[in-house]
């Protein structure tokens, strides 16, 4: 019966003379670790990939190549271009479609005509303002630079099919790059025949488009990435429900689909959004899944070519619903690519309850790729690390105890008993999760609750002994060969005079224990928890996730990486908080600059437009009947509030490993009781999984 339901994604789909084995396509996800210096595919990269096939994607592309470093010589990824060492690129590519053809995958590279002005240095069609920062203008291309673009995306297209590659994306028509900012008149205000009609606008696509087809053939197929809707009222402006969008529209997004099917284009595949309205482009956990189907909808009733859409859609009930409605053809999954490279085989064996799912956190993700970092997922640590995090039967299983079934303790579980340890696990209270089952209940984050009930499940699959509702003290340890400590931590108590005051809450005596709030609040910290605690404390209403998401498109918050978040002056007037809620940091720093920058603004311009206050630079003096005593900029002043709630941090809670040492038991501390650095769960799961995979 399971199966059945699935059946529409695990049918082949033809995509020109292309046979892809089913309809799950493993999205463009560009991760520098897939790559040597000169964009060769390196050992990590290959791994990765293979993960991928033998996890079933039937088709695979890859994040972009940027054969265009000539006209754009600071281009930052000029270092990575295959045709600067072709030899050793071809070399990997053989040797990756070699290992993709075994389980029958299939992959398209990407091939990007550049960023324009969504990165500092490069050219655009136009002088129009960088996003990163508005205040310089790109230079614009001159029409020999354009041909030269074009000329190497086609010599491009050329090198891979010779590599072995069946066709190629090109990239892009969204997230505002340098292709969709030459289809746009908002970006596009040149006079030649690359600006002012649709037909021009699209030249630069068609010009790509037929160059391609001549050198390599009809056969070769083409892909071209298509946002069907920008979502933009001005630079580094969302729009509100896109009413007053000054990018792409849907219908020019439909004609622009209809055109590229005339030109000759095989596939499109769509999604909405850009870096200007980064809630769309990289939906977070806070929108929907399956926004964007009605769009893809929209265009499947204009042509004829297959339709492939991504965006959030890591449900695979709802996309084999959408494939059996006709509202497309495959479905695209980038983030749940790298949260669970098996997404498809589990699919399609009828266990999809044993997909890792993306939670739509971006912390592991895109947070890491703008802070430069290595890219990996929250859920899947293994995540672009397949070589170095390789799970082997254990030579010599162990018995195995557990203290805490928080994300530290279950994902080590999970991952020891998979290689054959005998594991039990131990937590204090009725359930799993420690403090995951805290965070689920945030509007918006009840995703979270979606990473509990793939452990729960994993728990069973590997006979993990789960023992719930026991504390456990060192005596109960005696007969187990090595202790995983994930105690988790205890909120910190800072010292300030009057802090027993009965004014005074935890943020685990509201958020867990439910205790009754007045309506004047004073939060004591402003790090993601005295942020969730904000949003809990000030939702209007009943909060869902979805109203929520609606609410911060409807108030057309500002969901630009940098900027600092709010609202459009002009906008309408916002739902308040039912309580006065102020929010209080040491630091003079902007409070909140500690969280994602994918998704921190969410927090910060949700707060703002329900009227939270956000102070830095305080000092606390004392708590009595008259409330919180601050200096303020060395200013005294008593904020009169009826309850003081503390989110000051977490202490690691390591006590256990003092008489567990002292019996002269192995013991391993991980998660939060570990250290009181980077106590979040990215770090939980990821010492976990690690500890398990070396145990
Ligand atoms: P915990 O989750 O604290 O689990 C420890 C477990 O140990 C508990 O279940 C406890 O009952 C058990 N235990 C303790 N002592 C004993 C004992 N003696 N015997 C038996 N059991 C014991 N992190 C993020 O990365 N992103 C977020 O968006 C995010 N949001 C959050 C929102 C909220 C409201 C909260 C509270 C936390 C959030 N976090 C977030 C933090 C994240 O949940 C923690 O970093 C993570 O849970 C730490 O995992 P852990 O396994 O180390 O410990
Ligand atoms: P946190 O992010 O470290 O924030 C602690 C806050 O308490 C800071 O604002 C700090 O600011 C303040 N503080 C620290 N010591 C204090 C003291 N002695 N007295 C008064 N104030 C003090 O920790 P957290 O909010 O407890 O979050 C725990 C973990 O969960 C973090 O790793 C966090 O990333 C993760 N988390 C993430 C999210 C998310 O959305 N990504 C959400 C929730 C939690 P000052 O020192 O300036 O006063
Ligand atoms: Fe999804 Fe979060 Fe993993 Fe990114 S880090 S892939 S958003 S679960």
């Amino acid at each position: 019966m399971t199966t059945f339901l699935y059946a529409p994604l695990l049918q082949p789909l033809q995509i020109g003379k292309l046979t892809i084995p089913n309809r799950f396509c493993a999205g463009p996800l560009t991760l520098p670790s897939v790559h040597g210096p000169f964009g060769e595919f390196s050992q990590d990269g290959l791994a990765y990939y293979e993960a991928r096939a033998k996890g079933g994607f039937g088709l695979i592309f890859t994040g972009a190549f940027h054969p265009d470093t000539l006209v754009d010589p600071v281009h930052p990824l000029d270092s990575k271009q295959p045709l600067k060492a072709p030899k050793a690129f071809q070399r990997s590519a053989v040797e990756l479609l070699e290992r993709l053809d075994a389980y029958g995958t299939k992959m398209i590279p990407q091939i990007s005509m550049g960023y324009g002005r969504n990165a500092p240095g490069c050219f655009c069609p136009s002088e129009i303002p960088y996003y990163h920062d508005p205040a310089r203008l790109a230079p614009a291309l001159t029409k020999d630079q354009i041909r030269q673009k074009i000329d190497q995306m086609i010599a491009t297209a050329v090198f891979f099919q010779q590599c072995g590659f069946p066709g190629i994306e090109v990239h892009a028509m969204h997230w505002g790059y340098l292709l969709d900012q030459f289809a746009m008149t908002f970006m596009n205000h040149r006079t030649d025949e690359y600006g002012g009609a649709l037909e021009n606008r699209l030249r630069c696509a068609r010009e790509i488009l037929e160059g391609i087809k001549a050198a390599c053939g009809s056969g070769f197929v083409v892909s071209m990435r298509l946002a069907l809707k920008s979502y933009i009222k001005g630079y580094n402006q969302p729009s509100l429900h896109g009413e007053d969008e000054v990018g792409r529209t849907l219908e020019e997004g439909l004609e622009i689909a209809r055109r590229l099917e005339a030109y000759g284009y095989d596939c499109l595949s769509v999604d909405f959004g850009q870096y200007d309205s980064f809630y769309y482009a990289a939906p977070p956990c806070y929108m929907e899944k399956g926004r964007v189907i009605p769009l893809s909808a929209a265009v499947k009733e204009q042509v004829k070519i297959p339709i492939l859409c991504g965006g959030r859609m890591n449900d695979p009930a709802l996309a084999a619903q959408a494939i059996a409605e006709g509202k497309m053809d495959g479905v695209v999954l980038g983030r749940a690519s790298l949260a669970d490279p098996d997404f498809p085989r589990k699919v399609a064996m009828g266990c999809p309850q044993e997909i890792r799912p993306c939670i739509g956190c971006n912390q592991a993700c895109l947070d890491q790729i703008f802070a430069g970092k290595i890219t990996s997922c929250l859920v899947n640590p293994r995540a672009c690390h397949e070589t170095e995090m390789v799970s082997v039967p254990a030579r010599t299983p162990k018995k195995l105890a557990v203290v805490g079934a928080g994300p530290a303790g279950l994902s080590f579980a999970v991952n020891a008993a998979q290689r054959g340890h005998v594991v039990t696990l131990f937590d204090a209270s009725a359930e799993i999760g420690g403090q995951f089952n805290i965070a689920k209940q945030i509007p918006g984050k009840e995703e979270f609750y979606e990473t509990l009930r793939y452990f729960r499940r994993m728990l069973a699959v590997t006979g993990v002994t789960l023992a719930l509702n026991t504390r456990v003290d060192a005596a109960m340890l005696a007969a187990f060969d090595e202790v995983a400590l994930a105690t988790g931590i205890v909120p910190r108590v800072p010292d300030i005079d009057g802090i027993d005051h009965s004014s005074v809450l935890t943020y685990l005596d509201v958020l867990r224990d439910k205790a009754p709030v007045g309506e004047r609040v004073a939060i004591i910290g402003c790090g993601g928890i005295g942020f969730d605690t904000a949003m809990y404390l000030s939702q209007p209403g009943e909060a869902t996730s979805q109203n929520i998401a609606e609410f911060c498109v409807e108030w057309g918050i500002d969901t630009s990486l940098n900027a600092p978040g709010g609202l459009r002056p002009e906008g309408p007037v916002l739902p308040k908080s039912p309580r006065q809620i102020v929010m209080l940091q040491r630091r003079a720093g902007k409070p909140g600059d500690g969280l994602g920058k994918t998704t921190g603004w969410i927090h910060r311009a949700t707060l703002l437009a329900r009227g939270v206050k956000m102070i830095p630079a305080v000092s606390y003096q004392r708590i009595d009947d008259r409330g919180l005593h601050v200096l303020i900029n060395g200013e005294p002043q008593v904020l009169e509030v009826d309850n003081v709630i503390i989110c000051a941090g977490q202490e690691p809670q390591q006590a256990l490993a003092v008489p567990l040492r002292a019996m002269g038991k192995p013991v391993h501390l991980i998660g939060g009781c570990d250290v009181a650095l980077e106590l979040d769960a990215r770090r939980a799961i990821a010492q976990g999984t690690q500890l398990a995979l070396e145990i």
